[in-house]
Protein backbone atom coordinates (compact mmCIF):
# COMPACT_ATOMS: atom_id res chain seq x y z
CA UNK A 1 0.00 0.00 0.00
CA UNK A 2 2.72 2.65 0.79
CA UNK A 3 4.49 1.51 -2.04
CA UNK A 4 1.56 2.53 -4.22
CA UNK A 5 1.70 5.94 -3.03
CA UNK A 6 5.44 6.68 -3.23
CA UNK A 7 5.24 5.04 -6.79
CA UNK A 8 3.03 7.59 -7.63
CA UNK A 9 4.64 10.30 -5.63
CA UNK A 10 7.43 9.18 -7.68
CA UNK A 11 5.58 10.11 -11.16
CA UNK A 12 4.05 13.25 -10.18
CA UNK A 13 8.06 14.14 -9.25
CA UNK A 14 9.17 12.73 -12.50
CA UNK A 15 6.28 14.35 -14.29
CA UNK A 16 7.16 17.70 -12.22
CA UNK A 17 10.77 17.70 -12.31
CA UNK A 18 10.41 18.34 -8.81
CA UNK A 19 11.02 17.47 -5.72
CA UNK A 20 8.21 16.18 -3.40
CA UNK A 21 8.17 18.40 -0.06
CA UNK A 22 5.12 17.72 1.08
CA UNK A 23 2.22 15.38 1.04
CA UNK A 24 -0.89 15.45 2.54
CA UNK A 25 -2.75 11.68 1.93
CA UNK A 26 -6.22 10.57 3.02
CA UNK A 27 -6.08 7.03 4.55
CA UNK A 28 -8.72 4.94 5.70
CA UNK A 29 -8.77 3.22 9.25
CA UNK A 30 -9.39 -0.04 7.14
CA UNK A 31 -5.82 0.23 5.58
CA UNK A 32 -4.16 1.48 9.07
CA UNK A 33 -3.07 5.10 8.95
CA UNK A 34 -0.58 5.04 11.32
CA UNK A 35 1.20 1.53 9.78
CA UNK A 36 1.27 3.55 6.75
CA UNK A 37 3.16 6.74 7.57
CA UNK A 38 6.05 4.30 9.41
CA UNK A 39 5.83 2.25 5.86
CA UNK A 40 6.12 5.55 3.90
CA UNK A 41 9.07 6.40 6.02
CA UNK A 42 11.06 3.09 5.86
CA UNK A 43 10.33 2.05 2.21
CA UNK A 44 10.79 6.15 0.83
CA UNK A 45 14.46 5.75 2.38
CA UNK A 46 16.69 8.46 1.14
CA UNK A 47 14.62 9.23 -1.37
CA UNK A 48 11.88 10.47 0.69
CA UNK A 49 14.04 11.75 3.02
CA UNK A 50 13.01 15.23 2.95
CA UNK A 51 9.21 14.42 2.28
CA UNK A 52 6.79 15.51 4.90
CA UNK A 53 3.90 13.09 5.06
CA UNK A 54 0.41 14.22 6.12
CA UNK A 55 -2.19 11.97 6.97
CA UNK A 56 -5.63 12.64 7.62
CA UNK A 57 -7.46 9.20 9.24
CA UNK A 58 -10.80 8.81 7.79
CA UNK A 59 -13.01 6.94 9.47
CA UNK A 60 -15.13 3.75 9.05
CA UNK A 61 -18.61 4.45 8.07
CA UNK A 62 -20.87 1.17 6.84
CA UNK A 63 -24.41 0.58 5.56
CA UNK A 64 -26.26 -2.78 6.28
CA UNK A 65 -28.84 -4.51 5.23
CA UNK A 66 -31.03 -4.09 8.23
CA UNK A 67 -30.83 -0.12 7.49
CA UNK A 68 -28.03 0.77 9.73
CA UNK A 69 -25.40 3.60 8.57
CA UNK A 70 -23.03 5.25 10.38
CA UNK A 71 -19.98 4.27 12.30
CA UNK A 72 -18.96 1.11 13.60
CA UNK A 73 -18.21 0.27 17.44
CA UNK A 74 -14.31 -0.73 17.21
CA UNK A 75 -11.84 -0.92 14.33
CA UNK A 76 -11.57 -4.12 12.90
CA UNK A 77 -8.68 -6.80 12.96
CA UNK A 78 -6.88 -5.09 10.19
CA UNK A 79 -4.32 -7.89 9.49
CA UNK A 80 -7.02 -10.25 8.52
CA UNK A 81 -6.47 -10.61 4.62
CA UNK A 82 -10.11 -9.01 4.36
CA UNK A 83 -10.69 -7.36 7.38
CA UNK A 84 -14.10 -5.32 5.70
CA UNK A 85 -15.60 -9.21 6.37
CA UNK A 86 -14.77 -8.89 9.98
CA UNK A 87 -16.67 -5.84 10.47
CA UNK A 88 -19.96 -6.52 12.52
CA UNK A 89 -23.23 -4.06 12.33
CA UNK A 90 -23.42 -2.75 15.62
CA UNK A 91 -27.18 -2.46 15.54
CA UNK A 92 -27.54 -6.01 14.40
CA UNK A 93 -24.87 -7.95 14.83
CA UNK A 94 -24.35 -9.12 11.35
CA UNK A 95 -21.05 -9.04 9.01
CA UNK A 96 -20.63 -8.33 5.18
CA UNK A 97 -21.53 -4.88 5.64
CA UNK A 98 -20.62 -2.59 2.96
CA UNK A 99 -17.98 0.01 3.61
CA UNK A 100 -18.98 3.49 2.64
CA UNK A 101 -15.81 5.16 3.97
CA UNK A 102 -12.54 4.11 5.75
CA UNK A 103 -10.45 2.51 2.63
CA UNK A 104 -9.66 5.44 1.54
CA UNK A 105 -5.69 5.72 0.00
CA UNK A 106 -5.52 9.14 -1.52
CA UNK A 107 -3.25 11.53 -2.23
CA UNK A 108 -5.01 14.46 -1.39
CA UNK A 109 -2.37 17.38 -1.64
CA UNK A 110 1.39 17.90 -3.11
CA UNK A 111 3.65 20.35 -2.45
CA UNK A 112 6.59 20.33 -4.58
CA UNK A 113 10.01 21.97 -5.57
CA UNK A 114 10.84 22.86 -8.83
CA UNK A 115 14.56 21.11 -9.27
CA UNK A 116 16.87 23.72 -11.04
CA UNK A 117 18.08 21.85 -14.12
CA UNK A 118 21.16 23.47 -14.32
CA UNK A 119 24.25 20.64 -13.90
CA UNK A 120 26.12 21.01 -10.37
ZN1 LIG B 1 -27.26 -4.29 10.75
Amino acid sequence: MANRILNALRKISADNRARVLEVNLRIGEINEPRNVKLWLKKLGGEEFRSTKFNIAPVQIEISCACGYTGKISSVPNTHSSEPELEIACPKCGKRGVRLNSGRELEIADVKLQELKCRAQ
